[in-house]
């Protein structure tokens, strides 16, 4: 008998659909009404459009929901790091467990279940982030895949030991990857080998903040594509931001994108945040602060999208929905409507290291459920009644009777 019928989803080219699951499997594909057999339990998705869950491969749920509470006035990242910095003694570990479980349920919810957050280090904050994530981690265990980055700098410069210290404890701790921030080190061709070194040793991946700057001599990436490449850890290594690779010309762009691709090195890129933060007090046509995200697909990178920061001093608004960074990847990256849910859907899931989760018999039963026609609408609309289906399970129900006004 199977766990779990789907009946009359539609699926992206328009067909209808009864989705089985069994173990937490897709089990059979068949035209809305012709599927048998005994089902434990019926969901009818009444026309919704159903697509493969989607992933969230770059969150900081340490922070989220602070905003209120953490003033960053000027708006942009130096700021929003200092607030953070002399201010995070003050919130307690169980405030942090709380806002990230709050920000994952929102998450799953809106048919996000794979994560991957960061846990920031640093000398003077300790553990506490990674500590309390991965409590969250286990809390949610249920209801997503979470990964936990144990983020760590400076690892170079006087202090360098301190923190190459609390990526072994991270790693000690539970977490599932090594992270850093290179270019923000006295050394950052050092930083970027002690990742590699420490996550090759402690058997975890690494996922480091990188060239987060709007300076066109910023460019590390392919320094690490090479360190990748010689510590044999293609597949398990993700650069995160990468801003200032888009300021290089379109040749160059390809150039890095093909030692990438070449090294098995995922980029993720964060169009909410990096819109936010960078160029501050550039009134004439500002740069976007985005990766050349054009490029990076022509030459065959992994590229997965997603939210960074949501309502704190990085960036004050926000919902935990992936349908917004698709959004923003259409107006600001101008890739089509299939490129945008790409990046949020399958190319996360593939930085994450997950198996593809598709409509399709086989596939692993991670699904969403939306009130919405086709994906282009999806992207525009976002609304919110969505069904999602964590390892053959719905986890999340949200239905909403009318998005018109009725009076
Ligand atoms: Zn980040």
């Amino acid at each position: 008998m199977g766990d779990l019928l789907l009946r009359d989803g539609i699926l992206a080219d328009g067909s209808r659909v009864d989705i089985a699951i069994a173990d937490s499997v897709i089990s059979s594909v068949d035209p809305t009404g012709t599927a048998g057999g005994d089902t434990a339990e019926v969901v009818d998705l009444e026309g919704r459009l159903v697509l493969g869950a989607f992933g969230e491969p770059h969150a900081h749920l340490d922070k989220a929901f602070l905003a209120d509470v953490l003033l960053n006035p000027a708006g942009d990242l130096d700021g929003a790091v200092h607030v953070m910095r002399s201010n995070w003694h003050r919130v307690p570990i169980d405030d942090v467990v709380e806002r990230a479980e709050r920000a994952v349920r929102k998450l799953v919810a809106s048919g996000t279940t794979a994560i991957r957050t960061h846990a920031d280090t640093t000398p003077e904050g300790g553990l506490k982030s990674v500590e309390a994530l991965v409590e969250v981690r286990r809390r949610v265990a249920g209801l997503a895949d979470m990964q936990v980055v144990t983020m760590a700098y400076p690892v170079s410069g006087p202090d360098g030991d301190v923190s190459r210290n609390q990526l072994e404890q991270g790693i000690a701790l539970g977490t599932d990857l090594v992270g850093g921030a290179p270019h923000l080190e006295d050394d950052p061709s050092m930083a970027m080998a002690v990742a590699l070194e420490t996550a090759a040793a402690g058997g975890v991946a690494v996922d480091l903040h990188m060239d987060e700057v709007l300076d066109a001599g910023v460019q590390y990436l392919e320094e690490l594509a090479r360190l990748t490449e010689a510590a044999g850890l293609g597949g398990r290594v993700t650069a995160s931001h990468c801003v200032s690779h888009g300021l290089l010309p379109p040749e160059e762009q390809r150039e890095v994108g093909r030692a990438l691709a070449d090294a098995g090195v995922g980029l993720v890129t964060l169009p909410r945040t990096n819109l936010y933060l960078q160029a501050r007090g550039i009134q004439t046509a500002p740069p976007r602060g985005l990766a050349g995200v054009r490029a990076l697909l022509d030459t065959g990178v992994t590229v997965a999208a997603g939210a960074d920061n949501v309502q704190d001093p990085f960036y004050v608004i926000g919902k935990c929905d992936a349908l917004e960074t698709a959004s923003l990847l259409i107006s600001t990256a101008h890739l089509g409507v299939d490129e945008a849910a790409e990046l949020i859907g399958p190319g996360t899931r593939r930085v994450l290291g997950l198996p593809a989760a598709e409509v399709a018999p086989g596939s692993p039963a991670e699904l969403v459920a939306i009130a919405a026609a086709s994906v282009r609408e999806a992207i525009a609309e976002q609304p919110e009644d969505r069904i999602v289906v964590h390892a053959g399970r719905v986890v999340a129900r949200t239905t909403v009777d009318s998005w018109v006004a009725t009076a």
